[in-house]
C-alpha cells in the first residue's frame, strides 16, 4: 500500500514540531520530528566526548548506533539511545549546536536517510527537518515550508524554554537561533532551502490555531482525505 506523506521544512523555532504534531494527530498520521533523531546523535556524540565538527570522530560511531523512535499516549515523540529514553537529554541547549554541526556531516545524513525513509514507507507521516521535502521524501503528497521572523521565532522557543522550566535570555535565543540558520543554510551537504514545489508558509502574524488552520487546508487541497 503506498502512503501518504506530508513533509514540513523550516528554520529553528518556527513551529514545526508543535504544528506538525497536531497535524499528525488530526490526521491520525504518525508524526515524525526529524531534528530529534540528529540531536540523538548528538548525545550519543557527547557520550562519548567527540568533537561534533570533526567527521573523522563522529563517523565511527555510527557503526552499532542504536536509535529507537517512541509515542507516549499524547502522541509526544520519545528518543531512546542504546535503550536509554534521551527525551530531555537532546533539548539541552548544548545539543541543539552539536545537532547542527553533527547533522553537517554528509555520512550522518546518509545513515539518517534510510532510517528517515522506512518510517514513511511503513506509514502515513508527517514529517517535519529541514530538508523532508527536498531530500528524504522528494515525492511527499504534501510540502510546506514552515516560517517565521527570527524575532518571532525566538520569542516561542524562549517561552517553550521556560515553561520546561529551564533558564533562558531572549538575545542568547535569538542569537543562536541565527546561528543555527546560518549552519543549516550554508552547509553543502543538504542545506536548508525551500523546495520549488514547496507552498511557503510564513507564521510570524499567526498564533498555533491559525497556523494549524492555514495547514491543515493546505493540506485538504492537496490530499483527499
Ligand atoms: O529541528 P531541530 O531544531 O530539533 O533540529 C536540530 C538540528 O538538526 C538542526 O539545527 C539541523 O541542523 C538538524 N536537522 C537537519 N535535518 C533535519 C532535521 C534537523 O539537518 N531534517
Amino acid at each position: 500500500m503506498n502512503h501518504k506523506s506530508i513533509a514540513i521544512d523550516g528554520p529553528a523555532g518556527a513551529g514545526k514540531s508543535t504544528l506538525a504534531r497536531k497535524l499528525a494527530e488530526k490526521l491520525g498520521f504518525l508524526y515524525v520530528d526529524t531534528g530529534a533523531i540528529y540531536r540523538t546523535v548528538a548525545v550519543k556524540v557527547l557520550w562519548e566526548k567527540a568533537d561534533p565538527a570533526d567527521p573523522a570522530q563522529v563517523i565511527p560511531l555510527l557503526e552499532g548506533l542504536e536509535i529507537h523512535i517512541g509515542y507516549d499516549s499524547d502522541g509526544v515523540q520519545r528518543m531512546y539511545l542504546e535503550g536509554e529514553d534521551v527525551s530531555a537529554a537532546i533539548r539541552k541547549h548544548k545539543v541543539s549546536g552539536m545537532a547542527s554541526q553533527v547533522s553537517a556531516i554528509p555520512e550522518v545524513r546518509a545513515f539518517l536517510l534510510d532510517f528517515q525513509r522506512k518510517l514513511a514507507r511503513e506509514s502515513n507521516v508527517v514529517m517535519d527537518g529541514r530538508d523532508i521535502g527536498t531530500v528524504v521524501l522528494p515525492q511527499a503528497d504534501v510540502k510546506i515550508f514552515l516560517t517565521a521572523a527570527p524575532e518571532a521565532r525566538a520569542k516561542r522557543r524562549l517561552l517553550e524554554l521556560e515553561q520546561r522550566g529551564q533558564e533562558a535570555n531572549f538575545d542568547r535565543v535569538l542569537q543562536d537561533i541565527k546561528e543555527r540558520d546560518w549552519q543549516d543554510e550554508h552547509r553543502p551537504s543538504a542545506p536548508l532551502r525551500r523546495a520549488e514545489d514547496a507552498t511557503l508558509l510564513d507564521t510570524t502574524q499567526l498564533n498555533l490555531d491559525q497556523s494549524l488552520e492555514a495547514l491543515l487546508s493546505l493540506v485538504k487541497e492537496k490530499i483527499a482525505l
